[in-house]
């Protein structure tokens, strides 16, 4: 199929952009990897598409003091690749490497997995688990800056207004003696996984398990985030006992929603103990 007739403006600024999204019917297209989809097969009739793909301004990134700033319009591909997240979050290249196939990854943006908020997609998971703040702008209201954890609202729902733009993203420095998991299962390589889990486990000065921070995909109406301190931690390094309580309470929306439950214990328990270790190999080298 083809899309419904639409008007186009490329914005050369974010000033513009934010100006033409105030048109009532409006809509941005960053990387286009699901948009056009969705325009093609008629579930998004925008009448007037905003193309941000050019500001090469919110593709740039900021290392600042304790966090690290990101520009929405960040690919996949420079999320796998970038140095500071690399060293500051691994977890995130570990996710972002396995959206789709590497085209999707050259086009797909940040901004525009967040704003999409497929429950299926790895980023809106990982923004939530690093407790990022999601910075977005109108021409009518300035901006605003939403917690990633109460951006997304329901399957595809988000918190943003339809003239809002996604602008940037900051990620706060992981604490120290914090270890990092992600794992997920799809049926194949580049299909959205039936379901995963991303996991950050942080150790006190003796190595006992003081906080777990997980975010699962995949396993409801948007990203799961379980985040314990002191109570409804595991016994000892258990991780397999204490994932199949925490993923009997779940509730996917699947007609195999038994069988979800059980990959995502385990894709719980399996991240879950990968970060455990992660923080303990920190801990020995901690002079
Ligand atoms: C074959 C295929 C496989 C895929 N597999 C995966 C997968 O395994 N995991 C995964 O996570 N994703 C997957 N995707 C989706 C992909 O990650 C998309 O890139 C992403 O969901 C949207 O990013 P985009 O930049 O392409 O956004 P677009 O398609 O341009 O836009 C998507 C939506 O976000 C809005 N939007 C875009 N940018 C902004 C912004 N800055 N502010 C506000 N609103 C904005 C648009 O208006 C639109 O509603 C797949 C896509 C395809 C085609």
């Amino acid at each position: 199929m083809k899309p419904a007739a639409f008007d186009y403006v490329r914005a050369r600024s974010v000033t513009e952009a934010l100006t033409a999204l105030a048109t009532p019917g409006a809509k941005a297209l960053a990387g286009g990897q699901s948009l056009v989809t969705l325009m093609n097969m008629r579930l998004a009739r925008p009448e007037l598409v905003v193309d941000i793909g050019g500001l090469r301004e919110l593709a740039r990134s900021f290392d600042d003091d304790g966090q690290v700033v990101l520009g929405a319009l960040l690919t996949h591909r420079e999320l796998v690749e970038h140095p500071t997240l690399g060293e500051r979050h691994p977890v995130v290249a570990a996710m972002a490497s396995q959206i789709g196939h590497v085209a999707i990854r050259n086009r797909g943006t940040l901004g525009g997995a967040l704003a999409h908020a497929d429950p299926a997609a790895e980023l809106p998971a990982a923004m939530v688990l690093l407790g990022a703040e999601v910075h977005v702008d109108s021409a009518a209201r300035g901006r605003r800056t939403i917690p990633a954890e109460e951006l997304f609202e329901g399957h595809y729902e988000t918190a943003l207004e339809p003239d809002e733009l996604i602008t940037w993203v900051t990620v706060p420095d992981r604490a120290p003696r914090t270890g990092w998991g992600f794992v997920e299962h799809a049926p194949s390589p580049g299909h959205y996984a039936i379901a995963g889990a991303a996991v950050h486990v942080g150790v006190d000065v003796r190595g006992g398990v003081e906080t777990v921070r997980a975010a699962l995909l995949s396993v409801g109406e948007t990203p799961v985030l379980v985040d314990r301190a002191r109570r409804g931690l595991p016994a000892g390094d258990d991780w397999e006992t204490w994932a199949e309580a925490i993923t009997a309470g779940l509730e996917p929306a699947a007609d195999d929603a038994e069988y979800v439950k059980d990959v995502a214990a385990g894709a719980l328990a399996q991240a879950a103990g990968a970060a455990h270790a992660r923080a303990l190999d920190e801990l020995e080298g901690t002079p």
